[in-house]
């Protein structure tokens, strides 16, 4: 087969990129799906659609593409971190309330809290009339279960390393005698708004010893992870209900529950408001660049008393296949996560399904309400083939003196260029001292043919405009153009046609969103922008011509309140999608998740006359249809739950 078709192929299919140690089933899932793995000799830098690796760095994040995902975002390790996780839920408890958040055992960071932690073991012991209680030590930054061990007495708590010494939650629930807990699949398209998946499958893991409180030595009794539990002496064995190996699929989990007598609907939507409220512990501080999906996994653990407490949650969850409950489990998970993936007949296509590089840097020149920069407001960076040709364009057209990217990203009413001008010709010392390196813009032609990149500067206003100026002595702010017609002889009809359909993501420094278009048309032989400065947001064609962040139905708005088997759990109504967006409102959003467990404790036949907030079947109606998430099997709690 010559190079040429292989590339044709190449140009219809979606492309991934793996790290070295990612999970086969990874590979499996994507050429399953028609996906064509990366060839680093044969393909440019850009061309791929999907790079799955365990993190990524700044510069990824900055240089993302339109048609390009990552799968994680940046910062999280806030909630996946088990010091971290500690901390911030702490936190959470002292603004939100202790009885909010009190779905975690109660947990101290060692050696800093080690005097807390003292007094705390000495008041539980005193509660308890002199007897000891149960207690777990875990390595703050390990994970399948190394390093964890179960201790009474303070005397036997030895670490040589940072630990998280947590309350033992010494009363699971058992079947069949065994520990167990639950891996839930969580996936967010964005965490501004907030937009969460939970997935309907999952994992039940188990000790493959009997739980007893008498040996707090045996790991294979009192962890579940299965990296532990593979390798004890009853692994294989068929154990009573519970079978052979030490993993079930949530769905046999549930017809489990229904031989208990309980409040089934109750605990999934603990457990989604355990997943919310998490979230929502990083939420503010996460930036929001586009085109990122983290898949969580969420360690639950349920008590005899049928209350989920939140034990860990997982950066990259395991996605190695060891048993049929994981083909079952992973195998869906994945498929149904490339769609939550979002992409469009042009990702195909790639660099060439998009205006290119230099396209958007004749935008960007062009007007000063346009610039094409990622969620952190930098320039798209410039192939150097691109760069060249703007270049040449533009050294033949134009004798600036100073180039300009600006954007307005916080209002659609209007641009205040004297403000900004003046808020950035204050912070331009700042910002000369910042961390930006010229290298990122060097790629940015001057004016002259020379590369002025060395002096470019980016510059935040308070409005959160966001500007780029050439910081050459000689040229100075004073010389801001703000608005210049496009060079009509560097026009063909191809690119105006791209151009009239460019929709341009923005995003201030906090991550607010907004979207500029703009229609070109020809007067007195130049290409002018016609339409409202701040043309009003237009998420349909976004989501054509641009980069979806999270799947809104075209219909309302609003998310989609499921993607195959993930489950839309939050947003769950319009205050909440209002609440989430930012500048983010914890506060109702706490008042929001606090109505469901409530309204679920309630006998089907409650009316709203007592208390008409918690009426059942008008909540149903407000919220976007998910209500509830629960496994698959049976069918969805929310369709059991709120009959009449
Ligand atoms: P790791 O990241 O090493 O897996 P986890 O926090 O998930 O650490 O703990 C490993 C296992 O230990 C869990 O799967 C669970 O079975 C058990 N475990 C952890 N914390 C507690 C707790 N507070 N109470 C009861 N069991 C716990």
């Amino acid at each position: 087969m010559s190079c040429q078709s292989g590339s044709e192929d190449l140009t219809k299919s979606l492309v991934f990129r793996l790290h070295e140690g990612t999970p086969e089933i990874v590979r499996d899932v994507l050429l399953e799906r028609g996906w064509v793995e990366f060839n680093e000799e044969e393909q440019d830098e850009n061309d791929w659609n999907l790079y799955w690796r365990s993190g990524f760095s700044n510069a990824e994040y900055e240089n993302i593409m339109p048609w390009q995902r990552l799968i994680h975002y940046p910062k999280i390790m806030g909630i996946t971190r088990k010091d971290n996780l500690a901390r911030n839920l702490k936190r959470m408890s002292g603004v939100y309330g202790s009885t909010t958040y009190n779905f975690s055992p109660i947990a101290f960071i060692l050696p800093n809290d080690y005097t807390k932690f003292v007094a705390e073991y000495t008041k539980d012991k005193k509660a308890n009339g002199g007897k000891l209680g149960y207690w777990i030590c875990k390595p703050v930054d390990l994970s399948r279960g190394r390093g964890i061990f179960i201790f009474q007495d303070i005397k036997d708590l030895t670490y040589s390393c940072s630990v998280i010494v947590q309350k033992y939650i010494s009363n699971p629930l058992l079947i069949s005698g065994y520990k167990f807990d639950l891996r839930i699949y969580v996936c967010v398209t964005s965490f501004c708004p907030l937009i969460v998946y939970i997935y309907q499958e999952g994992l039940v893991r188990f000790g493959t010893e009997k739980y007893s409180l008498a040996s707090l030595d045996n790991v294979y009794a009192h962890l579940t992870n299965t990296s532990i539990n593979r390798f004890g002496p009853s692994y294989t064995m068929d154990k009573e209900r519970v079978g052979s190996g030490c993993k079930w699929t949530m769905s046999q989990f549930r017809a489990f529950l229904h031989s208990l007598n309980i409040n089934e609907p109750l605990m999934w939507q603990k457990i989604s408001n355990i997943v919310t409220m998490t979230l929502l512990t990083i939420t503010p501080s996460i930036p929001s660049p586009p085109n990122c999906l983290e898949l969580f996994g969420f360690d639950i653990l349920i008590d005899e008393n049928i209350k989920p407490w939140l034990l860990e949650v997982n950066y990259s969850p395991a996605l190695m296949v060891d048993c049929n409950a994981d083909v079952i489990v992973k195998k869906g998970l994945l498929y149904d996560l490339i769609d939550l993936l979002n992409y469009k007949e042009v990702d195909r296509l790639r660099q060439r399904g998009y205006p290119s590089p230099w396209q958007y840097n004749i935008l960007s020149r062009s007007h000063p309400s346009f610039c094409v920069t990622n969620s952190f407001g930098n320039v798209l960076p410039l192939h150097s083939n691109a760069s060249k040709k703007a270049n040449e364009i533009w050294s033949s057209s134009q004798n600036d003196s100073l180039l300009v990217y600006r954007k307005n990203c916080n209002q659609s009413n209007g641009y205040n260029q004297s403000e900004d001008q003046e808020m950035d010709s204050q912070k331009v010392e700042e910002e000369n001292k910042s961390s930006y390196t010229s290298k990122q813009f060097s790629h940015i032609p001057s004016s002259t043919g020379e590369d002025s990149g060395k002096n470019i500067k980016k510059v935040y206003s308070s409005t959160g405009a966001v500007s780029v100026y050439c910081l050459d002595p000689k040229k100075c702010i004073k010389n801001v153009k703000p608005t210049r017609s496009l060079p009509k002889k560097t026009l063909t009809s191809q690119m105006r046609e791209k151009m009239n359909r460019s929709y341009i993501r923005t995003q201030n420094p906090v991550g607010r969103v907004m979207l500029l278009g703009a229609k070109y048309e020809q007067s007195d032989g130049n290409f002018h922008k016609t339409g409202p400065r701040f043309p009003s947001v237009d998420l349909q064609r976004y989501q054509l011509a641009s980069f979806p962040q999270y799947s809104l139905s075209e219909v309302d708005k609003k998310p989609k309140n499921r993607i195959g088997d993930f489950i839309l759990t939050f947003p769950f109504n319009e205050i909440t999608l209002k609440a989430s967006r930012d500048p983010i409102n914890i506060r109702i959003i706490m008042q929001e998740l606090q109505k469901m467990p409530k309204i679920l404790q309630l006998p089907k036949s409650a009316k709203s006359k007592s208390e008409p907030h918690l009426d059942s079947s008008s909540n149903r109606k407000e919220c976007f249809g998910s209500f509830l998430w629960g496994p698959r099997n049976p069918p969805l709690l929310s369709e059991c739950c709120f009959q009449n």
